[in-house]
C-alpha cells in the first residue's frame, strides 16, 4: 500500500520548500521529495538557490567586492592599509559554510513543521500518485490528494562549448575555481554571466564576455543598460556584443574560443571558460507519459495563472513554469498554491510587481515596465530621474554613480516602472515594489517622508522629479 499524504511536493528549492512549509503551517500532512547531493556528498535541501545559485553567488560577490575595495585602497577616506592578500580557499570555505547553515536551516524547519523529506528522485505516475527512486536505486510509491511539482531548472549547455567540468564550466563550476583564472572567457553577458564575471574580475582575472545579442541587457531599461555598459567597461570588463560562439578547442594550456560578429570570424584564447547561456526547466522524465501532464513547446509544465496543471490536484511552480526564473517568484507561487489547496481565496501573482536584481557593482534593479516597452505599447508616461551624485548618503559612501528612474502614467500618475542603477539598488527597489503593489502614484511616493541622509532619498527625489518638483537637482 502506498503511503498517503495530503500534499507531496517534488523539489525543495525556494519554490518547493516554501510551498511545503506553507502547506504544513496550514495543517496539512506534507512530504517533500528532493534528490540533491551537495559537493560534500550529503543530501541537501534548498535547490539551486541555496546550493549553487543566489546564495553562494552573492557570498562570492560580497567577498570579492570587499577584496577589491581594500586592494584599491581607502586613501580618500584617510585610511592607510598594509598589503592586502587573497586567500581564495578561505573565501570558498566561507561560502560553503553559509550554504551549509542555510540548507541545514531548511532541514530544521522541515523537522519542526513535521514535513517528511523523501530523499530521491520523484516521478509523477498519475494525478494522485508518484514514485520515488531513492539514492540506492530502490523505488517506493506514494499517493497524495495534491501534488506540487517544483523541480526547477538547470543550466543550458551548447554544442559549441561542451563542459568538461574543470576548464569549461557552467555557473556551478564557475563558483568553484580553486585558482583565479588568468584569463576567463564568459559566454553570455546575461545576469549570471555578469555576476560571476564580476567576481573573477575583482579577484584578478582578465574577463572577456561574449554575447550573441547586439543589445546589452535587452530586458533592462535602455538608459540604465547604457550606463551599466559604460560603467562595466570602465571597470575593465571586456564585453563584446553581437559575438556568437560557434566552436571551442581545448588545448594543453589554453582554450581557443571561436566566435563570429558583424566583422567576421575571431578567435579568443582563454584559460577557463564559463558558459552562462540561460537555464531550462527540469521537466525531462518528471512525469510518466501515461500521466498525461501537459508541457509547452519549450518544456515548461503548462499551468493556468493559479499554477494548476491540466491534471486535477496537480500544480507546478517556480522555474518549472513560465515567467521569470527568480527565486522569489517561485516562493510566492508556492504560497499561493498552498493557500488555494487550503481553500483560501487567492490572487494570481502580479507579474508587473516582481523585482529583478543584478548584483554587479553598481547593482541594477528594476520593477514593472521599461521606457522602451511603454513606447512600444503607446502608453503615455512621465519620467522622473535623480542621480546618486546629488545624494548625500551616496557621497558619504563613495558610491555616487548611477540614478533612480521612475515612470508614471501621464494621466493617472500610477507608477508603471522603477529602474535603479547604483548603491544598494537591490534594497531600494523594494520601496517601489511595495508602492506598485499598493497601486501608488508617483505623488504618493513623493509625499512620503523619507529619512535623511539615506539612499532612499534618491527614490523620493525621482518621484518628485516626475512632476518637475525635485528639490536637490535642477528640474528640466
Ligand atoms: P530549484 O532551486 O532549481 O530547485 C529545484 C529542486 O528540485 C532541486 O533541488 C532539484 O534537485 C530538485 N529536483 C529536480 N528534479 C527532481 C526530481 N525528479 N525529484 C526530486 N527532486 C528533484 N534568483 C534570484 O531570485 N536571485 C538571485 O540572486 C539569483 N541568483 C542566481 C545565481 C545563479 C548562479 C543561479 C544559477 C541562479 C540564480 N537565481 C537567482 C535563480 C534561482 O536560483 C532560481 O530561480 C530558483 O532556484 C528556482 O527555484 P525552484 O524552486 O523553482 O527550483
Ligand atoms: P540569461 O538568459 O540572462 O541567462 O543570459 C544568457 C545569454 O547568453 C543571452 O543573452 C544569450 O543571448 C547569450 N548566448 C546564448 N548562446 C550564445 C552563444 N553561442 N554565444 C554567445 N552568447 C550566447
Amino acid at each position: 500500500m502506498a503511503q498517503t499524504y495530503d500534499v507531496i511536493v517534488i523539489g525543495a528549492g525556494p519554490a518547493g520548500y516554501v510551498a511545503a512549509l506553507r502547506c504544513a503551517q496550514l495543517g496539512m500532512e506534507v512530504a517533500c521529495v528532493e534528490q540533491w547531493i551537495n559537493t560534500q556528498g550529503n543530501p541537501a535541501l534548498g535547490g539551486t538557490c541555496l546550493n549553487v545559485g543566489c546564495i553562494p553567488s552573492k557570498t562570492l560577490l560580497e567577498s570579492s567586492e570587499q577584496y577589491q575595495k581594500l586592494k584599491q585602497g581607502l586613501d580618500t577616506h584617510g585610511i592607510q592599509l598594509g598589503s592586502v592578500e587573497l586567500d581564495l580557499q578561505q573565501m570558498m570555505q566561507r561560502k560553503h559554510e553559509i550554504v551549509a547553515q542555510l540548507t541545514d536551516g531548511i532541514a530544521q524547519l522541515f523537522k519542526s513543521n513535521g514535513i517528511v523529506w523523501l530523499q530521491g528522485r520523484g516521478k509523477l505516475l498519475a494525478a494522485h500518485q508518484i514514485e520515488v527512486t531513492a539514492h540506492d536505486g530502490s523505488t517506493s510509491l506514494y499517493s497524495a490528494d495534491h501534488i506540487i511539482l517544483a523541480t526547477g531548472s538547470s543550466p543550458v549547455t551548447i554544442g559549441a562549448a561542451p563542459l568538461d567540468g574543470e576548464r569549461i564550466v557552467d555557473s556551478t563550476g564557475g563558483q568553484e575555481f580553486t585558482e583565479v583564472p588568468k584569463t576567463l572567457g564568459v559566454i553570455g553577458a546575461g545576469v549570471i554571466g555578469l555576476e560571476l564575471g564580476s567576481v573573477w574580475k575583482r579577484l584578478g582575472s582578465e574577463v572577456i564576455l561574449l554575447e550573441a545579442v547586439d543589445q546589452f541587457l535587452a530586458d533592462v531599461d535602455e538608459q540604465i543598460a547604457r550606463d551599466a555598459l559604460r560603467q562595466f567597461t570602465r571597470q575593465g570588463l571586456d564585453i563584446r556584443l553581437g559575438a556568437r560562439v560557434v566552436k571551442t578547442e581545448v588545448g594543453d594550456e589554453h582554450i581557443a574560443v571561436y566566435y563570429q560578429d558583424q566583422n567576421g570570424d575571431h578567435t579568443l584564447t582563454v584559460d577557463n571558460l564559463l558558459v552562462c547561456v540561460g537555464r531550462i526547466p527540469n521537466s525531462d522524465g518528471l512525469a510518466a507519459p501515461e500521466a498525461g501532464l501537459l508541457f509547452d513547446e519549450r518544456g515548461y509544465v503548462h499551468t493556468d495563472e493559479y499554477c494548476q496543471t491540466n491534471l486535477p490536484g496537480v500544480y507546478a511552480i517556480g522555474d518549472l513554469v513560465r515567467g521569470p526564473m527568480l527565486a522569489h517568484k517561485g516562493s510566492e507561487e508556492g504560497v499561493m498554491v498552498a493557500e488555494s489547496i487550503a481553500g483560501h481565496s487567492v490572487n494570481p501573482l502580479n507579474h508587473d510587481a516582481i523585482p529583478w536584481v543584478i548584483y554587479t557593482h553598481p547593482e541594477i534593479a528594476w520593477v514593472g515596465k521599461t521606457e522602451q516597452i511603454l513606447k512600444t505599447q503607446g502608453v503615455p508616461y512621465n519620467v522622473g530621474t535623480f542621480p546618486f551624485a546629488a545624494n548625500g548618503r551616496a557621497k558619504a559612501m563613495g558610491e555616487s554613480s548611477g540614478m533612480v528612474k521612475i515612470l508614471a502614467h501621464a494621466e493617472t500618475d500610477a507608477i508603471l516602472g522603477a529602474h535603479i542603477i547604483g548603491p544598494m539598488a537591490s534594497e531600494l527597489i523594494q520601496e517601489c515594489v511595495l508602492a506598485m503593489e499598493f497601486s501608488a502614484s508617483s505623488e504618493d511616493l513623493a509625499r512620503t517622508i523619507h529619512g535623511h541622509p539615506t539612499l532612499y532619498e534618491a527614490v523620493h527625489e525621482a518621484a518628485l522629479a516626475v512632476h518637475g518638483m525635485a528639490l536637490h537637482k535642477v528640474n528640466t
